[in-house]
């Protein structure tokens, strides 16, 4: 029987997740998929490793992350697979504080610190914290790593966290974080691979999908990202508003709004979504759009985008890259040539033809900086910690 690692990304409404041989996780995942649609009408898809879709259907069980969802899909892999043996968990978690600054194995006090943390991430971490809970009750023994979207940003110089509010509240943790962690993670690693000569020097990543971040990357590590307290801030997205006038808020807070509808303006009704005036927060939508306010929601990304980057150019003191990942990232060739022709300034020349491709150097051979695609795999990384973490998944450890 294969001894697998599984990953889980567990969100509100749904939860990805992936399955990976526990030796080698820079082989192909056995399998990826989601439940999507949790709380409303559940769908289950899985993929295998070369991308054929194996399930696409209702998934009948009801339950979400805390309440059997996990154990449910683990039997669902088991049989997909034809016997499988799961022998540890690696968790995608939103927030590790200042506390974690790496992958760490799970035990009673470690889920003490990370439920701490739920008041900075509402709406992320309470979910990945109620998947590994379902897994612990119902497989003991399966160690379980967690694996910090914010970890990657540990060790940044104090005035790339540091709020101008009163010292108290900073020391409180009240302070920028930075997200996106893990995709950064995985493409810095990916760009040693593939530019060895660039990964040592001042690159920006633009996770660029319906959460979006930029994140400065010098020599490895990151050094400032759009991100900040939480996963609000920077760039507008699909749905949230990026970046705020914090009197925005308060004059809001005066009209007679309180926590939970603001809440729900800043993260599901504004972005994309709010500027094209509800038609979509789906970038592919906007830009098949012909109305002038799907224009004016992606004209406002593209800005922010070439904005943000010449910012994080300024925090490294100028920049050798820039690295295109994530959904629209990947896919859209046309962002991409928008996003770069605001970079012209900064010496970036897109090679048209090399830009329709997903993948590579998208810029020609005298583009200072240059400019890439690289396909993200958070869930590839995620595998990854969960073995370096366990020292090698030697046994089969639950029963
Ligand atoms: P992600 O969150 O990384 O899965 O990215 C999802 C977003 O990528 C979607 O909301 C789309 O807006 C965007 N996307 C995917 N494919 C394309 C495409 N071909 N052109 C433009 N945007 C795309």
């Amino acid at each position: 029987m294969e001894a697998t690692i599984l990953v889980v990304n567990a969100g509100s409404s749904s939860l990805k997740f992936a399955v990976w041989p526990d030796r080698g996780t820079h082989n192909a995942a056995i399998l990826r998929g989601q439940i999507s649609g949790i709380g409303r009408v559940p769908w289950f898809r899985v993929r295998n490793g070369d991308g054929d879709l194996l399930v696409d259907e209702a998934w009948v069980q009801s339950g979400d992350a805390a309440h059997g969802l996990v154990p449910a899909l683990i039997d669902r892999i088991e049989r997909q697979t034809g016997g499988t043996a799961i022998v540890a968990a690696g968790h995608r978690v939103v927030h590790g504080g200042t506390r974690f600054a790496s992958p760490v194995v799970v035990d009673e006090t470690v889920m003490r610190d990370l439920e701490d943390l739920v008041p900075l991430a509402p709406l992320h971490q309470p979910h990945n914290l109620a998947a590994i809970h379902a897994l612990a009750a119902t497989h003991p023994g399966l160690p379980q790593v967690a694996c910090f979207d914010t970890a990657f940003h540990n060790g940044h110089a104090d005035v790339a966290d540091r709020f101008a509010l009163p010292r108290a509240l900073h020391d409180a943790g009240i302070r920028r974080y930075g997200f996106h962690g893990l995709s950064y993670e995985y493409v810095t690693r990916a760009l040693v691979r593939l530019a060895p000569d660039l990964a040592r020097g001042r690159v920006v990543i633009a996770h660029l999908g319906s959460g979006a971040s930029l994140c400065a990357v010098h020599n490895g590590k990151s050094i400032d990202s759009t991100m900040g307290f939480t996963a609000l801030d920077g760039l507008p997205m699909g749905t949230r508003s990026g970046a705020l006038d914090a009197g925005v808020l308060l004059h809001l807070l005066e009209l007679g709004q309180d926590h939970d509808s603001l809440e729900h303006l800043l993260y599901h009704e504004s972005g994309m979504l709010g500027v094209s005036g509800g038609i979509s927060n789906d970038m592919r939508d906007l830009l098949a759009s012909n109305q002038p306010e799907a224009a004016q929601a992606v004209d406002l990304f593209v800005y922010r985008v070439v904005r943000e980057i010449a910012s994080l150019a300024a925090a490294m003191g100028g920049v050798d890259g820039v690295v295109f990942t994530a959904g629209i990232g990947e896919s859209s060739a046309l962002i991409r040539d928008r996003v770069c022709r605001g970079c012209a300034w900064l010496g970036i020349e897109l090679d048209a033809e090399a830009n329709l491709r997903r993948d590579g150097r998208i810029t020609t051979r005298g583009s200072r900086p240059s400019a890439w695609v690289i396909p993200t795999d958070e869930e590839q990384m995620i595998a990854q910690h969960t073995v370096e973490a366990l020292g090698g998944v030697k046994e089969i450890c639950y029963a």
